[in-house]
């Protein structure tokens, strides 16, 4: 069955960081992190509306420069998110511009901005380029838990992990999905068309079953439009199928804190993306570096039960060797485990828990 998502890596595992999800059947996409976009052309990034920044080092925001650059005067806007201070860090990347002609251009471009704070409240802003993309206050961003954004279609969760300093890794997840038999249609008298999504929609909101849905579709006889309730198209729903949940994690170290951190938003995710910076005969190097290991990316993987993982953030110091840097996240994803598997990890709090683990993990 065709998922809403594809999702791809925006360079090879020795780039920056970044995953492009393309949500094929909306002509949209969603950007995580802004390295090095070099490799997406315009017309990929002018499909993404909306951005989730993990954190402001520069492999992960020094694009957000190019995506302006493509965007404006094209696309009316975009939404962007980012943890602590990212309000303010935008608002300093567009000051460094001068803004004395944008306001002319027939299309405008709206950024609406999101930060999303380490106790969970959120504060926003929007800047536009009808204003050389001044500073608007908006009213509070609100945060639900770790649900940072929600649609029809799909949402995507949040959590902080630590990476000395906070960083955000992120789950996005496609929402149930109303199988239709298409059989079904012919007996019924109809054709498939854009209506099946309206249809769909109309299911997983749990509509009354007296609300219409104008159904059109097209075939060798020409155009057709009918009315039919929600209850006279039920019959062609064969059941409801668990959505796709892809997971990119990238930025942090190797604690219990952080396993305790991701363990309730990547639990039994179907595509984990997750950095594995170095190799585990470096674990040392990784650990000063605020950086996860192959072999600690591929333990991870397995403690959350991830369905399928790919590994990328590789260090340039094992240029040439990204067989061995994906064969050891591998073979630690479907080996035995040794990390804390998540329950034993919630069940142990304080930072004496995490300087035990981390001394075992060394
Ligand atoms: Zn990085
Ligand atoms: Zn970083």
């Amino acid at each position: 069955m065709r998922h809403l998502f594809e999702a791809r890596l925006v360079n090879d595992p020795f780039g920056d960081p970044g995953l492009y999800v393309d949500l094929r059947d909306e002509g949209r996409a969603l950007l995580f992190d802004l390295g090095d976009l070099a490799a997406l052309p315009p017309r990929k990034l002018l499909r993404v509306s909306h951005i989730f920044v993990s954190h402001t080092h520069m492999d992960h925001f020094a694009g957000f420069d190019t995506y302006l650059r493509v965007v404006l005067g094209r696309k009316p806007g975009v939404v962007l998110f980012g943890g602590p201070g990212f309000v303010a860090q935008v608002e300093h990347k567009l000051r460094a511009y001068t803004w004395n002609v944008v306001h002319r251009y027939a299309v405008e471009c709206v950024l609406d901005v999101r930060e999303i704070g380490t106790d969970g409240r959120g504060q926003r802003a929007r800047f536009s380029s009808r204003t050389g993309f001044a500073r608007e206050p908006c009213a509070a961003f609100a945060c639900s838990g770790d649900l940072l954004h929600d649609e029809a279609l799909f949402s995507v969760r949040g959590r902080f992990v630590d990476h000395e300093m906070p960083c955000l890794a992120f789950v996005v997840e496609e929402k149930p999905r109303p199988r239709v038999a298409k059989d079904r249609l012919a007996a019924l008298g109809v054709g498939t068309g854009p209506w099946l999504r309206e249809l769909k929609a109309a299911i997983l909101a749990a509509a009354p079953a007296s609300t219409p849905i104008r159904l059109r579709w097209r075939d060798r006889l020409g155009e057709h439009e009918t009315i039919r309730s929600v209850a006279e198209l039920t019959e062609l729903v064969l059941d409801v199928a668990p959505g796709r949940r892809i997971g990119y994690v990238t930025d942090l170290r190797c604690t219990e804190a952080n396993l305790r951190a991701l363990a309730p938003l990547l639990a039994g995710v179907d595509q984990l993306f997750i950095e594995s910076v170095f190799l585990d005969a470096d674990r040392a190097h990784a650990q000063r570096k605020n950086h996860l290991t192959a072999w600690q990316a591929g333990q991870i993987a397995r403690a959350v039960g991830a369905r399928a993982v790919v590994p990328f953030h590789f260090s340039p110091r094992y240029g040439g060797r990204a067989a061995e840097l994906a064969a050891e996240l591998r073979a630690a994803w479907s080996g035995p485990q040794t990390l804390p598997d998540a329950a034993g990890a919630a069940g142990q709090e304080g930072p004496d828990a995490a300087r035990s683990w981390t001394r075992a993990m060394l």
